[in-house]
């Protein structure tokens, strides 16, 4: 049975409001029992499952994330997403390590080149989150972490492809790293003629608010690329008012703000749910993109929620919001050159 606590307790800890990034990042929780501790929970919530996926891949929760996750809630959209439940050491057929087969298409270390105009940088392995459901939580990070005498080598190779236009830092979450290395990377892109744009894809932001602070400000806005950012939101509980002063802070800084989300049972595979995410990004000054189904990874299928309900959420999506609000549903089949759209079609009549 799991326990639940009567009297209003708050997991929150005082001393999370005005400290760094880095040392909330080094203060993540990363033991299993600790986190249903912390949240006045059973640890019979865990089960060998648990242990085989916190070992594989191993439970990391900033403390900013567990103040959002409702005390006592076992099944809370936020604490889903980071505990590693019974489930993880089930294995199914069809749910693999690799599902977008990632590791053919290395271009130089630490370069991913999976399309045309755009190319990925793996600036590091290091996340601030472990997500359960993540598609890389088997990649083989430590060989595509990248040295400062790799750089160059990625730059040759970026000023010899004129077609790229855009470098896409990512991960793991590139925001992980110093800022002091990030600016480095920034003014080293900035001398390929040919590129025009810097996306970053990272959680970073919403995970740890404080993670937006001058130093990040400061090259964002300096640099002579057009900055996109592209935030990781599930849920519209993920992003309280800390999160909505980071994202005015960006904006202010000149960058583009959108969002990448996952379709995930359990967290926000319900029409009423996805409204109120769309609506909440808008509010903090964020356009959804985005919206992925669901990748058959190993240890995940707990979250699988299958294309055909996926579709109908969105085309609910589409009855109930302007176009603008309604993330584009995509995945992505490995050896094409770019998302694959999942054709929704339309609801008949309103709802
Ligand atoms: C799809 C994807 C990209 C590229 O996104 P586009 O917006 O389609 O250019 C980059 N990184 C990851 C992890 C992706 O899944
Ligand atoms: S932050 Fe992104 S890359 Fe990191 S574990 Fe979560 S989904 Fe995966």
């Amino acid at each position: 049975m799991i326990q639940r606590t009567t009297a209003r307790i708050e997991a929150r800890d005082p001393d999370i409001e005005g400290a760094s990034w880095q040392s909330l990042l080094a203060r993540s929780i990363t033991d299993p029992s600790t986190l249903l501790q912390r949240l006045g929970l059973d640890s019979s919530l865990l089960g060998e499952g648990s242990r085989i996926g916190h070992a594989a891949f191993p439970v990391r929760v900033p403390e900013p994330w567990l103040a959002r996750i409702r005390y006592g809630d076992p099944a809370d959209p936020l604490l889903r997403q980071v505990l590693p439940l019974a489930d993880e050491g089930e294995e199914r057929p069809g749910f693999v390590t690799d599902p977008l087969q990632e590791a053919d298409a290395t271009a130089a270390p630490g370069l991913i080149r999976k399309y045309r105009s755009r190319a990925l940088l793996m600036v590091t392995g290091q996340c601030a989150i472990n997500c359960r459901y993540c598609f890389r939580r088997h990649f083989p990070y430590e060989d595509h972490r990248l040295t400062p005498r790799q750089r160059e080598t990625v730059i040759d190779t970026l000023r010899a492809s004129p077609e790229i236009n855009e470098v896409i830092f990512s991960g793991g979450d590139p925001l992980a790293v110093n800022d002091h290395l990030l600016s480095q990377w920034a003014s080293a892109l900035s001398t390929v003629p040919s590129l025009t744009r810097l996306r970053i894809h990272s959680r970073l932001p919403v995970v740890i608010p404080q993670r937006v602070d001058d130093a990040l400000l400061e090259w964002i806005g300096s640099t002579r690329l057009s900055v996109v950012m592209v935030v990781h939101v599930n849920h519209p509980r993920e992003i309280d008012d800390q999160v909505c002063r980071a994202m005015a802070r960006l904006r202010q800084a000149g960058a583009t703000l959108l969002n990448q989300s996952v379709i995930l049972k359990g967290v926000n595979d319900d029409p009423d749910t996805l409204q109120a995410l769309s609506e909440r990004l808008f509010d903090a000054g964020i356009l959804p993109y985005y919206l992925h189904g669901f990748d058959p990874v190993a240890g995940a299928h707990h979250f699988d929620v299958n294309d055909q309900r996926a579709r109908e959420l969105v085309r609910q999506l589409q009855a109930r919001l302007p176009g603008y609000l309604v993330p584009r549903l995509v995945r992505e089949v490995p050896d094409r050159p770019g998302k694959t759209l999942l054709d929704v079609g339309m609801e008949e009549g309103g709802e």
